[in-house]
């Protein structure tokens, strides 16, 4: 699940108008993945896992909605002084 968010941001964040700092795109992932609805899995270890169909295009608008929402919150307050 983070790694499609990762991918997702990488792709977007070219084309979003938002600071390309670390501490700021740790943000917007902070962001994107809490406001997402996850899907839990156990796995056979017993271990917790989060998951989203990637192949539903809901779920392709709701990343990329969260993403794009991430975005401005973070762009128009980054937690850090902009020189
Ligand atoms: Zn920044």
């Amino acid at each position: 699940m983070e790694t499609i968010v990762r991918q997702q941001l990488a792709e977007l964040l070219p084309q979003m108008e938002v600071c390309p700092c670390e501490k700021c795109q740790l943000d917007i992932q902070a962001l994107v993945l809490n406001s997402l609805p996850s899907h839990y899995v156990v796995t056979e270890k017993g271990e917790m896992m989060t998951s989203i169909d990637q192949t539903l295009p809901q779920n392709q608008a709701d990343l990329y909605a969260a993403i794009t929402k991430a975005c401005v919150l973070v762009g128009s307050n980054p937690q850090h002084d902009l020189n």
